[in-house]
């Protein structure tokens, strides 16, 4: 990859490098400081408000990882090979007696060691004597034995601060023996459309309308981080009608989404509407696709205006509003993960802004690769479906196949 022509690609006015965009974006909101108790089968995705520690050594004891037998190896070298009397059954959730010198104990996974026992051999490798059992010579100290405390220490940090919670965190969290604990409110999200071009799926489109795509890419996407959706549905093209909208979604929400009607067209009217009830910065972006976007506040609550073109609605959400969001919600984690692999096509005239093309990672004989979509226009969100993520071009570079380039997987904007 070379930076062609860096002076001047991306620093012309009025053109705002992402990397701006995302630091200004970030500092305008502070995090989440409502909490609220959350337990146990209600907590998947949401953001854990305190460090949880655990109470207690898991496991509670020494345990057997096996069916079969708690042995003393004294006792076994001592009997080398003569049977043994069995002199307790241990199943799990028992509480065992000390182990009797000079006999076994049988025992079952996950049962506690009995006081007394260093090893549990293995059912397969004992053979019966009548009532009796003869044990082989060279089972060692400590085999087939989970210690106490071998997965989280009593004390220990288990899940901290900040993590929104996945099934596995749920799992940690059950296995320290909490049933609750405190969590960021949900943050509660509005989604407004505009365009009186906008029919409603379900319904006959009129001749020049279209459906309405962005209303349920962005659903779905806050739906996906945890949120609380308020759906505030489409509003028509009038200054008086948005400015409505927006005022109505600021007494219920903590931010506001927009799609379209941030161009400065007669028809575009979020950008007035919210300089009407507060402030806006209309931000030309160096970013393709998804040049406009507005950002702002109405009545104090932060609005994000996407642009219209589902693609770059999309595209902008992940990249910019997800991390806002993600921010607000007290997600430690805000901004997404990536990797970096070689592209499968050239870019061979340096860009003025940083491209985001959708791409498939394929599996080649010398590994992975990415490989475009023919068609990278913004309003063809068919490109999203077939993609499984983005291929980031920086803004000024020109790249050939088998350059490597950042990799955003779908599956880590979620
Ligand atoms: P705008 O920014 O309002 O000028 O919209 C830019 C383009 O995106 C136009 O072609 C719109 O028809 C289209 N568009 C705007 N909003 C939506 C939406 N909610 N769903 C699908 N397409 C949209
Ligand atoms: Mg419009």
């Amino acid at each position: 990859m070379s930076a062609a022509s860096l002076s001047g690609c991306c620093d012309q006015p009025g053109l705002m490098p992402f990397e701006q965009a995302l630091a200004q974006l970030l500092h305008s909101v502070a995090p989440s400081t409502e909490v609220e108790w959350v337990s146990l089968p209600q907590a998947l995705g949401r953001v854990l408000a305190e460090d949880q520690r655990a109470g207690l050594d898991v496991p509670p004891s020494d345990n057997s990882a096996m069916d079969g037998y708690a042995v003393r190896i004294a006792d076994l070298l001592e009997a080398a090979g003569k049977p043994l009397s069995v002199s307790q059954r241990i199943p799990a959730g028992a509480d065992p007696l000390p182990l009797q010198p000079g006999t076994v104990a049988r025992i079952f996974t996950g049962a506690t060691i009995p006081e007394g026992a260093d090893a549990v051999v293995m059912q397969e490798h004992v053979r019966s004597v009548g009532e009796q059992v003869v044990m082989p010579v060279d089972a060692l100290l400590g085999d087939h034995i989970r210690c106490r405390g071998q997965d989280i220490a009593s004390g220990a940090a288990v899940v901290a601060a900040g993590v929104r919670l996945q099934p596995q965190h749920l799992g940690v969290l059950a296995s320290i023996g909490v049933a609750q604990f405190p969590c960021f409110k949900r943050l509660r999200v509005a989604v407004l459309s505009s365009g009186d071009e906008l029919a409603q799926p379900g319904q006959v489109a009129k001749p020049g309308q279209i459906y309405n795509s962005n209303r349920f890419s962005l659903i779905g996407l806050i739906q996906q981080l945890g949120m609380e959706l308020i759906d505030l549905g489409t509003v028509e093209d009038t200054l008086e009608a948005t400015k409505r909208a927006l005022a109505d979604a600021a007494t219920k929400a903590d931010c506001i989404i927009t799609s379209g009607g941030v161009s400065v067209g007669e028809e575009d009217h979020i950008k007035p509407a919210v300089e009407a009830l507060g402030e806006i910065s209309l931000w030309k972006l160096a970013i393709k696709p998804g040049k406009p976007l507005a950002f702002g506040r109405v009545a104090g609550v932060p609005i994000i205006g996407l642009p219209g073109n589902p693609v770059s609605a999309l595209l902008c959400f992940q990249v910019l509003a997800r991390p806002l969001l993600l921010k607000m919600q007290g997600d430690a984690a805000a901004v997404h993960s990536s990797v970096r692999l070689p592209i499968q096509f050239s870019r061979p005239k340096a860009q003025q802004r940083r491209e985001y093309l959708r791409v498939r990672r394929v599996e080649t004989d010398a590994g992975a690769a990415l490989q475009p979509y023919p068609n990278q226009s913004s309003g063809v969100l068919t490109s999203v479906v077939w993609a499984d993520g983005y291929a980031v071009i920086p803004a000024g570079a020109t790249v050939e196949p088998g350059d490597r380039v950042e990799f955003i997987a779908f599956s880590d904007l979620r």
